[in-house]
């Protein structure tokens, strides 16, 4: 299954020269007061793709003042909606030009498949931005009409300086389905990309100056989690904190936030989402959604399906077609066009992997295929789909972020969806079934806050997603985010001699 070359496939391409790799605060590139940087690691061979200056709690606490600064005093919050919508157009103007550069820094830093980066991805970032480039300017509040001696309106305010801690595994996406928003609501911010991938994140500050962003506005600290992550959670000068990780880091950010000014927070956390296919269903293209959903992007997507409940009816056969279209997911250099599953992050995220495939074995379950690392450098796994799972073991209960799929066979709809409920989390679920009764019971009774029936990872910018359970709280996307970023004012005055009630 393997295709490796880990090198560069097509000899016309050339790596992106890495033009970033300081702080950004204030509209400048800086280095870390502490001069201390880190090295970030090409996973498709394990070596060294830069070094980034390393923030620390001062580099966050200078961030925090550039951007607190800006909201008081600086233009941004204070310019009318459009104009904002107007720099965020160019900004997205400006990352569609350069799709190409920043599609190469994702494949080396987050071992992305540059093609798809390139073509799918990085465009649909630049339209995360048009979207709530065009809300801006529609950001109103209601009238209340209260009584005949008061009425009243409310305003909906900028939330104030904003701090979002992202992770690795969608480096664009991430980025922008926070910033964006953020940015439409007149709102300042800090930025901690993921310390494993933060080479697009300061190609976009530069783009961003370049759109005329303000200084201040948009402020990048790179860095780790417990330093300057937890310097911004904790920060009494953030008003509100958007996290996108693990559930257990989520937890400490909650904590921080309670600790310090009792900032209110969003949490989109960890998943294990389960895909149910019913006997109804067109056995080919329920394998082929079921492995699109826990291969895409390797499997680190916190809405992989990892639980794939077939019904019994089917189950022979839905193992069969899966055993033989798994080959077609091949696992490969993230440049070449053939590979459909780049490298795992990184070394400590491929051996997780390994170690849970590894676990799975010795819990009793079957390894259909896959079940082990392929090529001899990076961080390469093959699709692995385990069979003879039982509900409570580890492999069917925790997020493993690989591609690694648990198959379980299920007899009734009832029986369906209290396995599929079975999670502490309940981020996302998939629904095979031509039969519209049963995608409406089911999608009404499984708990999580994103259901697709008949299809999987389908999304749009108005598409608000997030968890229920231990998956967190808060949404991304749609407009459901950008009110997020904005906080409801109620003005109250008296109206008197009023002829109406
Ligand atoms: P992580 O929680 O380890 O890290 C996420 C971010 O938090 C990183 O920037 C990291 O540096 C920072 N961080 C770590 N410790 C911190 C601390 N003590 N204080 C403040 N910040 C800290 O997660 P990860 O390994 O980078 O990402 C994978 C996880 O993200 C998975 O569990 C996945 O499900 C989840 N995820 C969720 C969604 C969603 O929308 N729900 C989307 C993508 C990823």
């Amino acid at each position: 299954m393997a295709d490796h070359t880990n090198g560069h496939t097509d000899s016309s391409l050339v790596l992106p020269e890495i033009k970033f790799t300081k702080l950004f605060i204030n509209g400048e590139f800086v280095d870390s007061l502490s001069g201390k940087t880190f090295e970030t690691i090409d996973p498709r061979n394990g070596e060294v793709s830069a070094k980034v200056a390393e923030g620390d709690k001062e580099d966050v606490d200078l961030a925090v003042k550039a951007a607190r600064h800006a909201f008081d005093h600086g233009p941004w919050p204070r310019m009318s909606g459009s104009a904002r919508g107007r720099i965020m157009m160019k900004f997205a103007d400006l990352i569609d030009e350069h799709a190409e550069e920043i599609a190469a820094l994702d494949a080396i830093n987050a071992g992305k498949l540059f093609a798809f980066t390139k073509m799918v991805e990085i465009p649909s970032v630049a339209n995360t931005l048009r979207y709530y480039a065009g809300a801006a300017d529609k950001i109103h509040g209601e009238v209340l009409k209260m009584s005949r001696e008061f009425h009243g309106y409310t305003l909906l305010e900028p939330f104030g300086v904003v701090g979002h801690i992202i992770p690795w595994n969608f480096p664009a996406m991430m980025f922008f389905v926070k910033v964006a928003p953020a940015l439409a609501a007149g709102c300042t911010m800090v930025v901690k990309p993921a310390e494993q991938t933060p080479l697009s994140a300061l190609f976009y500050a530069h783009l961003a100056k370049q759109a005329g962003v303000p200084d201040g506005v948009l402020n990048i600290i790179n860095g780790y989690g417990p330093t300057a992550g937890a310097a911004i959670a904790s920060h009494m000068d953030i008003d509100k904190v958007s996290f996108t990780g693990s559930t257990e880091v989520g937890r400490k950010i909650m904590q921080a936030a309670a600790l310090s000014n009792l900032k209110p927070v969003s949490l989109e956390l960890g998943g294990k989402s389960p895909v149910i296919v019913f006997d109804d269903a067109d056995v080919d293209a329920a394998v082929d959604l079921a492995l699109l959903a826990v291969c895409f992007n390797k499997g680190e997507i916190c809405m992989a399906g990892s639980r794939v409940f077939v019904q019994e009816g089917i189950y022979d056969e839905f193992v069969q077609t899966l055993a033989k279209k798994a080959k077609g997911w091949v696992t490969g250099d993230p440049f070449d066009p053939r590979s459909r599953l780049g490298p795992q992050v990184t070394k400590k995220q491929f051996e997780r992997v390994l170690a849970y495939i590894e676990l799975g074995k010795k819990e009793g379950a079957t390894v259909l295929t896959g079940g082990k690392a392929s090529g001899d450098k990076g961080y390469y796994i093959e699709p692995t789909v385990f069979t003879d799972v039982k509900d409570d073991m580890a492999i069917a209960q925790d997020e493993i972020f690989g591609p690694v799929m648990s198959l379980m066979k299920f007899k009734t709809i009832e029986e369906a969806i209290k396995r599929a409920n079975n999670s502490k989390y309940g981020l996302a679920a998939g629904i095979v079934t031509k039969d519209l009764n049963v995608a409406n019971t089911v999608s009404r009774s499984i708990r999580s806050g994103m259901i697709w029936i008949n299809c999987y990872l389908a999304f749009s910018d108005d598409c608000p997603y997030g968890g229920y359970k231990m998956s967190g709280f808060g949404r991304d996307a749609g407009m459901d985010a950008l009110y997020k970023y904005l906080q409801v004012k109620t003005v109250v005055t008296p109206i008197y001699n009023s002829p109406w009630l």
